[in-house]
């Protein structure tokens, strides 16, 4: 069946999955959405026996219905191989209560690689099928870890360029360093005086700014998305989903077709609504949790129906989770709007102008598959310590908010299904944070001589994405305000 992809606020024109990858965001602002979401059909004894690159490939193929099957090869080829440093990809291990599916094993140690070490591939290759000639720019605001990924994954692919913004001053150090040392001449970064949301609404505002498109078409330049608004990320990540299910099985943990449990640290929804389509892809589902740091708008949405942003913004030791606005829950909201584009641009136009939206009742009804919990920073803390004295196991603020949140759904639940948690980033990534959580006389010490405390406390190898910013240059230091973002943009393509 040949998947096809219509915008969220559009008038239901049907587009190819490539030129949706092109495109990233819609025209008319909204997101591209399948048509359908494609039955996975393989039986699921079948993929206890299958490698990573084989389910990747098995998802995508259902999804991106216009690439061919040696396109498609050829992508998950080029993407998951030794920039991974396991041949697994991503390791789902049991610890206490939960297994623990750890995403952070690719060139830039967050599960943001998961879909940036394929997009770009996606996106070249898209390019090619659609006769394009100009050069992609690739327009990207990261919360810290998006950035380093889509630098990572784009620098010196020819016919590309990419720009990121991130929050000056929200991130965290060694996020920050990851990104001002990018190599490749197409790569360009800035930090902007504003919080993640800042930086986000400006790059929308320039996806969405007709004339500016128009002014740099005329000099061949186009311009994409690398953030998860973008399908081509959003299906790559529905195969670690399959990939978790088929290591239960394989292990033992649960007979095919027996349910499970997906815990995620949620911060603009992309990574939890992959699960969600793996679950209407065929995957035996129970609950998704929906994990929340302090900046719990998710929470109180599942809870109340009601969206509301006018909240104080906190920065918290999960970063890559410091956002009110979550982009891709406008997936969500126009599934439960019935897919009524009318229904989902009032509310999204609500949300830009009051701040805040009010699903009715039935809409609400349609958000069961979805669990709301949250972690405040004592309880990330406290999580990172019990797992580490429990286990032995280290983990960082984003998978401890999540694991804080399930042991507190257990607990209250007394849901017993087996569980894995979604584990984004490596410890090594928040050292300052993690190391500190487990004991405060951690945090007299320099940022590098915490990693080499980390190394000895959890006896894991610093990662190469570690060791190799110890002593690269910086190369980027370009600093803006939310009203510059555009001038840069300018000065690095030179128009
Ligand atoms: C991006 C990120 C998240 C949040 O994922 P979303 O898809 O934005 O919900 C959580 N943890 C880490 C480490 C991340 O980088």
């Amino acid at each position: 069946m040949e998947i096809r992809y219509k915008s969220t606020r559009g008038d239901g024109t049907l587009i190819s999955a490539s030129q949706a990858v092109l495109q990233g965001l819609a025209p008319d602002g909204g997101l591209y959405v399948p048509d359908s979401i494609p039955a996975l059909e393989t039986p699921l004894e079948a993929l206890a026996e299958m490698e990573y690159k084989q389910i990747a490939f098995l998802v995508m193929s259902k999804f991106l219905s216009d690439y061919t099957e040696e396109e498609l090869r050829e992508c998950v080829e080029k993407a998951y191989d030794s920039k991974f440093d396991t041949g697994l990809i991503a390791p789902v291990v049991k610890k206490g209560q939960a297994h623990y599916m750890e995403l952070f094993h690719g060139a830039t140690i967050a599960f943001k690689d998961m879909a940036l070490s394929i997009l770009p591939h996606l996106l070249t290759t898209a390019a090619r099928k659609n006769q394009i000639t100009d050069e992609i720019v690739i327009l990207t605001a990261t919360s810290g870890d998006t950035g380093k990924a889509a630098l990572a994954g784009f620098a010196d692919v020819p016919g590309t360029r990419i720009i990121v913004f991130y929050p000056k001053g929200g991130v965290s150090r060694i996020q920050e360093l990851q990104m001002i040392t990018q190599k490749g001449d197409n790569t360009f970064v800035a930090g902007v005086h504003g919080n993640f949301d800042d930086a986000q609404t400006g790059v929308k505002k320039m996806f969405g700014d007709q004339a500016l498109k128009d002014e740099l078409a005329g000099k061949g330049f186009r311009f994409s998305s690398a953030n998860s608004i973008n399908i081509g990320r959003l299906v790559p990540q529905v195969a670690y989903y399959v990939w978790a299910y088929s290591r239960l099985v394989k292990e033992g943990t649960i007979k095919a077709g027996e349910k499970i449990n997906f815990v995620v640290p949620t911060g603009n929804f992309g990574n939890i609504l992959a699960g969600y389509y793996a679950k209407l892809m065929g995957i035996p589902v129970n609950k998704l949790v929906c994990a929340s740091n302090d900046n719990k708008v998710l929470y109180d949405f599942f809870k109340t129906g009601i969206y509301n942003r006018n909240r104080e913004f906190i920065l918290t030791s999960s970063p890559s989770m410091d956002i009110l606005i979550s982009s891709n829950l406008e997936r969500l909201i126009y599934k439960v709007c019935g897919h009524s584009a009318e229904q989902n641009r009032q509310y999204m136009a609500d949300l830009n102008q009051k701040g805040v939206y009010t699903l009715n009742i039935n809409q609400i009804a349609g958000l069961t598959d979805f669990v709301p919990g949250y972690a405040d920073e004592a309880a990330c803390a406290e999580e990172i310590r019990t797992v580490y004295e429990e286990c032995g196991y280290i983990i960082d603020p984003h998978t401890s908010v999540a694991s804080a949140v399930y042991r507190n759904y257990r607990k209250e639940t007394g849901d017993e299904t087996p569980a894995v948690i979604v584990s984004t980033a490596s410890p090594y990534k928040f050292s300052r944070s993690v190391m500190t959580a487990i004991d405060s006389k951690y945090s007299e010490m320099e940022d590098f001589a915490l990693i080499s405390e980390l190394n000895k406390v959890s006896g894991v190898p610093v990662p190469a994405a570690i060791r190799e910013i110890m002593d690269a240059a910086i190369r980027h230091d370009h600093v803006c305000e939310i009203d510059g973002m555009v001038q840069e943009v300018r000065g690095f393509l030179g128009v």
